[in-house]
């Protein structure tokens, strides 16, 4: 994060200046109504980041208010994500654990003639409320008795009315230019089972009421969201007063992240999952962070990112190929580089003698010595891949082809000699001829070759699949949803994955979930946790090698 431009950053260092504050404290609040995303990792990091630099607390609060989209399947992989990114929340809490103190504070409200119950339906609370250039409409039920509220708010909570019949909404102003503060609602009747409260309650709070007291009642110092929450601030604040609570956070927005070419809002990602056109929320083509984790990102790519999207009020979308550069800056050095073929085409070598293995030694990563060597067998039989060999090649073709001769990444020249086809006319193997003189490193002068390919030994290699991906979605400019007619699934990428079938060289018979490597000159790529077997290594491309991004 630009420290010097952070405008959250200045705010807190005042107010632990000036005393206001002795310690901040921060919370990154979820709904678990879905996995988290990227976008969500800013606020993780923002929240986090902040706190741990000021020696302050962050609580992890889940703002569970909506039992019907809510489920524990969330808050475990929420608490799962977070962790993984690399943070420790000072307390876990949930909204829900203030239901009776938000339900009191509400009493309250209706006590000093600021809260009142209303009997319009959903449909006519809309159309009472006004528009930008009209003022509200009271409600026939505002001016109900002090008794007869807290009545009926009373028998709401014990679940004398149906599901929606009644609302229990703040008593501000229907003619307030802000539309937030039109009596908004504060407690609707919902008879849903709850994952946290169970059947307890059947009136469930709105986040413009129950975030405000939950922050107040973790003293949270410094309540961060995103810009779509300015205009509910006014709101934000008359809570805390209105409600006579003791802390007084101080809401400050931020700019949400967007990404080009992808979507980011749980809803969306849902629908995607739910209507199949993903394998699962973390499928490795999603933003969420447990996509981006099975796809091999680090948390310290993700954190490094974010940092550098910086913190403003501003939320333009950052070219996605700004979360690829990050991530292979963090594995240039980690990764150990091995060779995959993942388009096999068999060749061998005629002159290499027929049981004779020998065992080629390489550098496991050349711009880290200190990760050491590996060793690599050679014999008479290689994979190549098919890209590498053109019958019939263009200008400037400079791999292999009939008569011509390449480097084997690691190992000799080869020369083409020969090309086998089956009955379709398909070419299914090459027969080459190698030079002994020009083995690598053995310091051979004699004559130069233009292109250098990686192989595989066929004998020793490992079976691997490969999943190969494109961005989710396509066509970031008309993904802006102009066109009415068309939604975000239009642009659903059907060419965002590609599974080929290769090998991998032997010394990576033992690789584990998770283990990142980067195969010469097709780029990074991690192991698959869930469609690796014993018998078959899954990996996923992280990214490729090639980047036009610049910092
Ligand atoms: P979504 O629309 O994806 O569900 P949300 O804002 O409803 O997002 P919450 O679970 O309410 O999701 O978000 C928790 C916190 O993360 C909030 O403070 C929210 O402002 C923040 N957040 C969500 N999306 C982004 C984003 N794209 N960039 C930055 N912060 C985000
Ligand atoms: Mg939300």
């Amino acid at each position: 994060m630009d420290h010097n431009s952070n405008f959250i950053r200045s705010i807190i260092k005042e107010d632990l200046e000036t005393g206001k504050h002795k310690e901040i404290i921060t919370r990154f609040p979820p709904e678990p109504n879905g996995y988290l995303h990227i976008g969500h990792a800013k606020s993780i990091v923002i929240n986090f980041g902040l706190a741990d630099e000021f020696n302050g607390k962050t609580n992890l609060r889940f703002d569970d208010t909506n039992p019907l989209k809510e489920d524990q399947e969330y808050v475990d992989a929420i608490k799962e994500d977070v962790k993984w990114l690399g943070y420790e929340w000072d307390e876990l809490c949930f909204a829900s654990d203030y239901f009776e103190e938000m339900y009191n504070r509400a009493v309250l409200l209706i006590k000093k003639g600021k809260a009142y119950v209303d009997d319009l339906t959903p449909e006519q609370i809309r159309e009472y409320r006004g528009t930008l250039t009209e003022p509200g409409k009271e409600s026939p039920y505002r001016n109900r008795s002090l008794e007869e509220n807290l009545d009926l708010f009373e028998r709401m909570r014990n679940g004398e009315f149906e599901s929606g019949s009644k609302v229990l909404r703040a008593k501000i102003d229907m003619a307030s230019p802000n539309i937030n503060m039109r009596d908004p609602v504060l407690y609707r009747i919902s008879h849903a089972r709850h994952h946290n409260t169970g059947d307890k309650w059947c009136i469930y709070p709105m986040y413009d009421f129950a975030h405000p007291i939950g922050d107040a009642i973790e003293g949270v110092t410094h309540s961060l969201c995103t810009t779509e929450f300015e205009d509910h601030r006014p709101l934000y604040d008359w809570v805390i007063k209105e409600c006579e609570m003791e802390n007084q956070p101080q809401q400050i927005e931020f700019g949400r992240l967007n990404i080009t070419n992808t979507v980011m809002s749980k809803r969306k990602l849902k629908q995607l999952v739910d209507e199949g056109y993903v394998d699962g929320w973390d499928d490795p083509r999603m933003p969420t962070i447990s996509g981006l984790r099975r796809r091999g990102y680090t948390p310290e790519a993700i954190r490094e990112f974010v940092k550098a999207t910086g913190v403003s009020k501003s939320s333009g979308a950052v070219d996605a190929a700004m979360l690829e550069h990050f991530v292979r800056e963090d594995l240039k050095l980690k990764a150990p580089r091995t060779m995959a073929v993942l388009r096999p085409l068999k060749v061998v070598i005629a002159n290499y003698p027929e049981d004779q293995v020998e065992l080629l030694d390489a550098e496991i990563n050349p711009e880290n010595p200190e990760m050491g060597m590996r060793q690599i067998p050679f014999s008479r039989e290689i994979y190549i891949e098919r890209d590498d060999f053109m019958e019939n090649p263009p200008k400037k073709y400079f791999r292999l082809f009939p008569g011509n001769e390449v480097r084997l990444k690691h190992a000799y020249f080869i020369r083409c000699e020969e090309v086998i086809k089956d009955e379709n006319g398909e070419i299914i193997e090459l027969r080459c001829t190698y030079d002994p003189e020009t083995k690598s490193g053995s310091g051979f002068t004699g004559r130069k070759v233009k292109g250098t390919i990686h192989w595989v030994d066929a004998k020793h290699a490992i079976p691997a699949e490969f999943r190969l991906y494109e961005p989710l979605i396509t066509d970031e400019d008309e993904n802006e949803e102009e066109n009415e007619e068309k939604t975000f699934l239009d642009y659903v990428n059907p060419n965002s994955l590609e599974t080929v079938q290769g090998f991998i060289e032997p010394n990576m018979k033992d690789v584990k979930p998770y283990d990142k490597f980067q195969f010469f000159r097709h780029g990074y790529f991690s192991v698959d946790s869930k469609h690796s077997t014993k018998d078959k290594t899954v990996f996923n491309r992280i990214v490729s090698l090639k980047s036009s991004f610049k910092l």
